[in-house]
């Protein structure tokens, strides 16, 4: 029997004992509907994870696969009658077979780069440099799509161009407002850096227009989500204590995010990963919680007005529904911005609150599923009839766009923010 003392799965053990295999959390499961198999439910994971813990099952590649099919999306949290925490407990149990088993080649590659920001960087750069020799722009969209198929990259696959200006390297450190306004520290995150700085630059036309002083801290890293997927929580852990530290470098109303992901990251991931192992850190962690708010969330808060224009806006938008402000209960704001616009109609789609698919590198690990999981997605938005969909995190807007781009619609991906700033003078 191994020593359980540094169990990841010792956390979350009275919770894995609170599930009494009802099968209600199978309800809008999208790991479920892309694998119709029970592992890949939160029940069959629940009762994984007790195996892992006793020690009592072999952790071959099969435990392994089973534990990745999941996208931390947290509809079966809500749908449990137990209140058993899902998510918490397949992060605890990845955790745990990393340390057991030691992190895939894939997943060891991923740490490797979000734990480095000049290594991103690198990366970007040569990305934009050498993107057309891999990829073809798709006709009359901003998307990629590649000449041929690469590892973990099938080129069927819609991608975002990287920018060639990192939208951080635009803005100085602080940009400051008016006297008595707001001071917002914004976290950026790698894909609205690297791949939609137009989601940045809505956030700091909005929040500019408000009067508020908008604070950029240049050591800020990669929120460390993607290191979730494979269970490397040292790297998450890392990047959790190094983004707090420069978010606390200025004095701030708010720590504000305009990517779910990231924000959810700050909100919940953070001060989860670290659990009581360190109450100084915890204490500062659960403090950086309080002040992050999701952009859409302060936006609302701060009354903003819609402007009176109307102009360039799509007409007919549905919205989607992030899993990361879904479960921090932020789809009231957005819907209720976007129908305060002038030139924006908003219709529903069909099960807006599902899973887009992504689930940060499942997308990539899995992208079959991924997509099967899409599937639904893609053709609820079609059916809206809207001109375009619009969405509170980059990750999602990736996802959108890939699907809709496979089914040949032309329906525009948009943030959210991106729609609120076309009304705003800059
Ligand atoms: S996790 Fe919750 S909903 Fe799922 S089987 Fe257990 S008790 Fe039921
Ligand atoms: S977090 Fe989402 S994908 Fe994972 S088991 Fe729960 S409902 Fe399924």
């Amino acid at each position: 029997m191994s020593d359980h003392t540094n169990d990841p799965l010792k956390r979350v053990e009275d919770q894995l004992k609170k599930c009494v295999k009802c099968g209600a959390c199978r309800q809008n499961c999208p790991a479920f509907t892309a694998f119709q198999r029970e592992p890949a439910v939160a029940r069959g994971k629940v009762a994984l994870a007790q195996h892992i813990l006793k020690d009592d099952i072999t952790l071959d590649d099969q435990t392994y696969q089973a534990m990745s099919k999941c996208l931390l999306c947290g509809s079966c949290v809500e749908k449990c009658p137990n209140d058993v925490p899902t998510d918490e407990i397949v992060i605890a149990a990845r955790e745990a077979l990393a340390q057991k088993r030691g992190l895939t080649t894939f997943h060891a590659a991923v740490g490797q780069v979000i734990k480095s920001r000049t290594r991103m960087k690198m990366g970007a750069k040569m990305a934009s440099v050498l993107g057309p020799l891999f990829f073809k722009k798709v006709p009359e969209t901003s998307g990629l799509r590649l000449r041929f198929p690469l590892p973990f990259v099938g080129n069927e696959r819609h991608i975002p161009a990287v920018t060639n200006k990192p939208f951080m390297d635009r803005y100085p450190e602080v940009s400051t407002g008016a006297p008595g306004k707001p001071r917002i520290v914004f976290f950026v995150g790698c894909m609205t850096n690297f791949c939609y700085p137009d989601v940045g630059e809505a956030a700091m036309a909005l929040f500019k227009h408000l009067g508020c002083t908008v604070i950029i801290p240049k050591g800020q890293q990669c929120c460390g989500l993607p290191g979730m997927s494979g269970g490397d929580i040292a790297t998450v852990r890392e990047l959790a204590v190094k983004n707090l530290a420069e978010m606390e470098r200025y004095e701030a109303d708010y720590v504000m995010s305009a990517c779910a992901t990231c924000g959810g990251a700050l909100h919940r991931l953070y001060p989860l990963v670290i659990g009581k192992r360190n109450s100084e850190l915890r204490a500062r962690l659960d403090a950086l919680a309080k002040k992050t708010v999701d952009a859409s969330q302060l936006l609302h808060q701060l009354g903003l007005k819609p402007g009176e224009t109307g102009s360039g806006m799509p007409g007919r938008v549905t919205y989607h529904d992030p899993c990361h402000l879904r479960t921090r209960g932020l789809t009231r704001q957005p819907r209720e911005l976007l129908k305060s616009t002038p030139g924006i109609e908003l219709v529903e789609m069909e099960g807006a609150d599902r899973c887009c698919g992504l689930g940060g590198t499942f997308n990539v690990y899995h992208y079959g599923s991924s997509m099967n999981i899409n599937e639904a997605k893609s053709r609820a938005i079609i059916e809206t009839g809207a001109d375009a969909v619009a969405t509170g995190c980059p990750g999602c807007m990736m996802q959108l766009s890939d699907g809709l781009k496979q089914h040949g619609s032309a329906v525009e991906v948009v943030h959210t923010l991106q729609l609120l700033a076309r009304n705003v003078a800059r």
